[in-house]
C-alpha cells in the first residue's frame, strides 16, 4: 500500500502547545519499516487545487499570513510559511492518495482529514480542507461521480459539511461526540451524536447502521475515510470511551463494508490527542496496518512502553 507523508516540513510550535505535531514523523518512521507499506513524500497542493475548496480571498490571506487576530485564534496554530507549506502537502497527500486508491483499491495519507477548514476560514488546527480538494479534483478529472466521506473523528467535520453535505458530489457520514467541538454544528447527510462516555458496543452499532444507511442512499465510486484516533478513551479531547480493540473493530467495519461493494478507500488519519502521544501513534499504526493487510499489525511503535492492549 502506498502511504503519503507530509512531515518533511516542520513548523514552529510553542512549548506545551496541545497540537501533537510530533506524531506524524514518528508514525512515518514506524510504518516505513513494514514491507506492506511504501511511504512517499507528498507534494504541495497548488493554488488551483486549493481553490476548489477555498475562496480566493481566504487563500490569499492564509498564504500571505494576513489572517486577522480572530482568524488566527480560530485556527489555533501559529502562522508561519512552513505551516502553509505543510498544509499544502497534507492536501497534496490526500488528493494523490485518493487517485492512487482508485487504481489500487486503497492508499493512505499519514495525516490529513483537516475537516474543520471552511471555504473561507481555517479552524480547529485545519488550514485547508484536504477531503474537499480531493473530491473535487477527482470529479473534475471525471474519475469519480460520487464519494462517500466516512468521518469517524470524534469532532464533527463542520467545514467538510459546509462544502459538501446536501449536494451531489458526496455523502457525508459522521459520528460525533455530541458535546464536543464544534459547538455550532453544520449538519451532515448521515450523522449521529453520541453521549459522553459512549463505549465500544454502542459506537460500533451506530457506525454499522450509518454505513448501511449511507450505502443505500448512494453508490459511491470512492470512500474517503477519516480514521480519527480521538474517540479513544485515553484521548484528552475526545470525551468518548472506545478501547483500542473497539477502534480496530471500527476500522474493520469500514474496510469490510467497502470491500463487500468494491469501493476503493482513501485513508486519512484526522485527530488524535492521547496522553501519552504514543497511544495515538499506536492507534494510527493499527489503522494503517489493517488497511495495508499487515498481519499482527497492532504492535506498538518504539517508545510505546508495551502498552498495546486496551
Ligand atoms: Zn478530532
Amino acid at each position: 500500500v502506498i502511504a503519503l507523508a507530509h512531515d518533511a516540513v516542520a513548523y514552529p510550535l510553542p512549548e506545551g502547545h496541545r497540537f501533537p505535531l510530533g506524531r506524524y514523523a514518528r508514525l512515518r518512521r514506524h510504518v516505513e519499516t513494514w514491507p506492506e507499506v511504501e511511504v512517499r513524500d507528498a507534494r504541495a497542493a497548488t493554488d488551483d487545487e486549493l481553490l476548489r475548496a477555498h475562496t480566493p480571498a481566504y487563500l490569499a490571506r492564509a498564504v500571505a499570513g494576513a489572517l486577522s487576530p480572530r482568524e488566527r485564534a480560530a485556527l489555533g496554530l501559529p502562522w508561519s510559511p512552513q505551516l502553509v507549506e505543510r498544509a499544502r502537502r497534507s492536501v497534496g497527500a490526500t488528493v494523490d492518495a485518493a487517485g492512487i486508491a482508485l487504481r489500487q483499491g486503497v492508499a493512505a495519507n499519514l495525516g490529513g482529514g483537516t475537516h474543520h477548514a471552511f471555504p473561507d476560514a481555517g479552524r480547529g488546527f485545519c488550514m485547508f480542507n484536504d477531503v474537499v480538494c480531493a473530491v473535487r479534483a477527482l470529479r473534475e478529472a471525471g474519475r469519480v461521480r460520487h464519494v462517500l466521506v466516512v468521518d469517524l473523528d470524534v469532532h464533527q467535520g463542520d467545514g467538510t459539511h459546509a462544502a459538501l453535505a446536501g449536494g451531489d458530489e458526496a455523502t457525508c457520514l459522521s459520528v460525533n461526540g455530541g458535546r464536543n467541538y464544534p459547538f455550532r454544528r453544520v449538519p451532515g447527510d448521515v450523522e449521529a451524536d453520541l453521549a459522553d462516555g459512549t463505549g465500544d458496543d454502542e459506537y460500533l452499532a451506530t457506525v454499522a447502521s450509518l454505513l448501511d444507511r449511507a450505502l443505500r442512499r448512494a453508490a459511491p465510486d470512492l470512500c474517503v475515510y477519516l480514521a480519527g484516533a480521538d474517540p479513544y478513551r485515553g484521548d484528552r479531547l475526545g470525551r468518548l470511551a472506545l478501547t483500542r480493540e473497539g477502534l480496530r473493530a471500527r476500522d474493520a467495519l469500514v474496510r469490510d463494508a467497502m470491500r463487500a461493494r468494491g469501493v476503493p478507500v482513501c485513508l486519512t488519519l484526522a485527530g488524535g490527542y492521547a496522553d501519552p502521544i504514543e497511544d495515538t501513534i499506536a492507534i494510527n499504526a493499527a489503522t494503517v496496518a489493517l488497511f495495508a493487510g499487515r498481519a499482527g499489525g497492532t504492535e506498538a511503535p518504539p517508545g510505546a512502553g508495551g502498552s498495546v492492549a486496551g
